[in-house]
């Protein structure tokens, strides 16, 4: 365990201490909790080092719009900040952008929509991302989603144009409740993202913000972590500031601490702890608490600690200080029932294995934080390899492991993985079920296969027990250890046993254990063999402080707290990932903190701002609802369940036909003797086939018949990268800027294509 872990966990049971402490105090007595019992200095004891009118603390995807839209709104801002420079988990992301409600961009698709219907996307029971939603938050950013998205606009965010597409409605198959194109992608080319040392599109969000707000005169304290909030008495009075902590980033190896890309405004300060005054309000915007175990096993027992390959991690943590430091002056949590899910962003399976960090495209040498990413691993080849526990054993189908993150057929391998063990450890006869690292087993025909470089500096991390290699399986099994369990010893007559029952079902094309089908392709027999991290990983919080409609921080009582506000992953209300959601509620709370009367209570009007379609919101009375839609000119809701039915089935039908089509022209094609089949595992989205046709030598025609890589920046990149082939009969090409992931592994792809031919 950490310290700050270990910190924590002293914290809460503290507090649990203190409140059973104050509540028999109280009943028993009748008498108030003191100043010294929540252990906080009397407040006229408190020396303030700053001040202003509103204290955002966390300056990531949520708190950067809450601190721009209280600055708008005449506030003084301060934000307070514990990483060495701003962004959190939005600088690092991908920058595909979630928002509704009839935002500009949708209106130039000519796409219908509206708050009522976000509203009813994000709460309908059918959906199990929508079920367990807030009604009064969904309402508020229903609201105000696209409004914050025409401002985001206006404060210097730019999108790509291309249509907003419906990210995977639980209806074919995904999980989202969205039932119109709601996402759009962020243009990152002014930008470099350093932090990653890729092209990863979230410091387009992040960037411009921060721009503005150094411009429009709001302060930034860098590298201090916030780790209370004062508030006059424990369970009364109102917020009055915070402490924060001495926080800088210094790299292993060095001793000066990282600095920031932006400057003016910022605060130097270097002292251990300062105390900071909010005349108006506090916005906690520290960004959720996958990153602390204590905290996400108090909900969901099987988010262990070996899970610790956190997405956004090393750059920033969630570290759940916000929950806790809320909590510890009464703040309720909220919306519970939505922390796990095992389908779409919460839990994931990583897509770089061999590493700890393997979520997303990654990291590369030029990150300024490389030296704490260590390695990168590899994009997996599930034809390639087998998944097994802790013991050696596998324990599911890997075939669903291998589905694309929002694909709700991959919920029973989770479920499988994260309790599909049964031991008895202490050999005392209880025997316990746990889930316990993953780890991808393979051998060295698959890395000649796809030409990985398993040695080369940067790619596995050997050293801190992600990646481990051996000639035999046996050897293999007895290397691999794991911090988190180290009583759990891989037994090497189970894994060469796996191995060789996995061998057979390859040879007979049929797997009698797991019904694995798609990816039972090679067999795994030829040494070096090599295990690496496979394990799944967290991404989003999608529960955290309970609030109200102004992002106001609710008790555990049901009542407001003066003065002090929630938002983004740390607060609860809404399953529903990124940055759609997060930003307009950093939006909605920097106007309600902005708007605080003088007892600390938001009076910002959390209506439908009439400019937005839908002006006749809050309709209590109707229960029709294809009659309230069809009403407001909104066509999608006003079918019947079985016409919706009858559509998706034609939908099925139609793709089956292509499907067919395109079976039918492969066979044609692998009867073709011109034809050269290329492949390259290392797209961003994973595998890109290439089909290249030749003709008296020249390259005639290339079709690419499989990929997956972000729609409109990596298609198009690989679509152009495909067109300039032919004309320069050449894969020796230029990458496109914004897309060097797909452009690479197209042209590796095309090279191994040629290569066939000849050419
Ligand atoms: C790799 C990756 C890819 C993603 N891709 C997408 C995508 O394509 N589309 C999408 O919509 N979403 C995406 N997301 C999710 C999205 O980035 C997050 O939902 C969003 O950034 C959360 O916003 P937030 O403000 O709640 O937290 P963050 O953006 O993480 O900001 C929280 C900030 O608070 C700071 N902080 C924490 N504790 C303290 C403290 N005690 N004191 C002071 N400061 C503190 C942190 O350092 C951080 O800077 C991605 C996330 C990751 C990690």
């Amino acid at each position: 365990m950490t310290d700050k872990k270990r910190k924590h966990s002293v914290k809460v049971f503290s507090l649990f201490l203190t409140l059973v402490l104050i509540l028999f105090t109280n009943t028993a007595c009748g008498s108030e909790a003191t100043d010294s019992e929540v252990n906080q200095p009397a407040n006229e004891d408190i020396e303030w080092d700053y001040e202003a009118d509103v204290v955002v603390v966390g300056a990531g995807a949520s708190g950067l719009p809450a601190a721009l839209k209280a600055l708008d709104e005449g506030s003084s801002v301060l934000l307070v900040e514990a990483n060495f420079d701003t962004g959190g988990h939005v600088a690092v992301s991908e920058g595909q952008f979630h928002s509704g409600g009839g935002t500009v961009d949708q209106e130039k698709w000519d796409i219908e929509d509206s708050a009522d219907l976000y509203y009813y996307d994000h709460t309908r029971g059918t959906s199990i991302n929508s079920r367990y939603n807030d009604r009064e938050y969904v309402r508020s950013i229903a609201n105000a989603m696209a409004e914050t998205y025409d401002w985001m606009l206006d404060n210097g965010v730019k999108t790509l144009d291309v249509e907003p597409m419906v990210r995977a409605y639980y209806r074919d198959g995904g999980n989202d409740g969205d039932s119109v194109g709601r996402m759009t992608y962020v243009d990152a080319s002014d930008w470099e993202n350093t932090y990653t040392g890729t092209e990863a599109a979230g410091i387009g969000v992040s960037r411009p913000l921060e721009q503005t707000l150094h411009e429009e005169g709001a302060e930034f304290l860098l590298n201090y972590h916030m780790d209370k909030i004062y508030r006059e008495d424990i369970f009364d009075g109102e917020v009055i500031g915070i402490q924060a902590s001495y926080s800088p980033t210094i790299l292993p190896g060095e001793t000066e601490p990282l600095d920031s890309l932006m400057s003016e405004g910022n605060i130097e300060e270097t002292k251990e702890n300062v105390n900071i005054k909010a005349n108006n309000a506090v916005i906690i915007a520290t960004g959720g608490s996958t990153g602390n175990v204590e905290f996400r096993t108090m909900l969901d027992p099987r988010l262990e600690e070996y899970m610790d390959g956190l997405a956004g991690m090393p750059f920033s943590d969630q570290d759940a200080s916000g929950e806790y430091a809320a909590m510890e002056i009464g703040a309720a949590l909220g919306s519970l029932g939505n922390y796990t899910s095992v389908v779409g962003a919460n839990i994931t399976a990583p897509q770089r294995f061999g590493t700890q960090y393997g979520y997303g495209r990654g990291w590369t040498e030029d990150s300024v934080i490389w030296p704490l990413v260590r390695a990168n691993g590899i994009v997996p080849d599930y034809d390639s390899l087998v998944i097994v526990n802790m013991v050696g054993e596998r324990i599911g189908n890997e075939d669903q492991y291998a589905l694309p993150q929002m694909d709700t057929a991959r919920e029973s391998f989770f479920d499988q993985a994260l309790t599909g063990t049964v031991i008895d450890p202490e050999g005392d006869g209880n025997a316990e079920t746990y889930g316990g690292p993953l780890w991808a087993i393979m051998d060295q025909a698959a890395v000649e296969r796809n030409g990985w470089d398993m040695d080369a500096e940067g790619v596995l991390d050997y050293e801190e027990g992600y990646a481990f290699k051996a000639d035999t399986l046996e050897e293999l099994a007895e290397m691999v250890i794991n911090k988190y369990h180290e009583d759990i010893e891989m037994d090497p007559e189970i894994l060469a046993d796996t191995i060789a029952r996995y061998n057979e079902f390859v040879e007979n094309g049929h797997d009698e254990d797991w019904g694995r089908e798609e990816t039972l392709v090679h067999t795994i027999e030829e040494g070096p063999y090599y295990a690496l991290w496979a394990t799944p990983s967290m991404h989003d919080t999608l529960a955290g402080i309970r609030v109200d409609g102004n992002m106001q921080v609710i008790d555990i009582y049901g009542q407001k707290i003066p003065r002090l506000f929630a938002v983004g992953e740390a607060s609860g209300g809404m399953r529903v990932h990124g940055l759609g959601r997060v930003m307009t509620s950093g939006y909605i709370a920097g106007r309600a903190a902005a708007s605080v009367d003088e007892n600390g209570f938001a009076t910002a009007d959390t209506s439908l701002n009439p400019e937005y379609e839908g002006s006749e919101t809050n309709d209590l009375t109707k229960t029709n609802k294809a009659e309230y839609f069809s009403d407001r000119g909104l066509s999608q809701e006003t079918m019947t369940h079985s016409e919706k039915e009858a559509e998706i089935e034609e939908w099925e039908q139609d793709s089956k036909g292509q499907q067919d089509e395109d079976e039918t022209s492969e066979s044609e094609n692998e009867t073709g003797d011109n034809v050269f089949i290329g492949q390259s595992n290392d797209g961003f989205g994973g595998r890109i086939i290439v089909e290249l046709t030749v003709e008296d030598n020249q390259m005639t025609d290339i079709q690419i018949t499989e990929q997956s890589e972000t729609v409109g920046i990596g298609v198009e990149a690989i679509e152009e990268l495909a067109k300039q082939a032919l004309e320069e009969q050449s894969a020796d090409l230029d990458v496109i800027s914004g897309a060097t992931v797909s452009s690479d592994a197209f042209m590796d792809a095309l090279n191994k294509a040629m290569d066939e031919a000849g050419l």
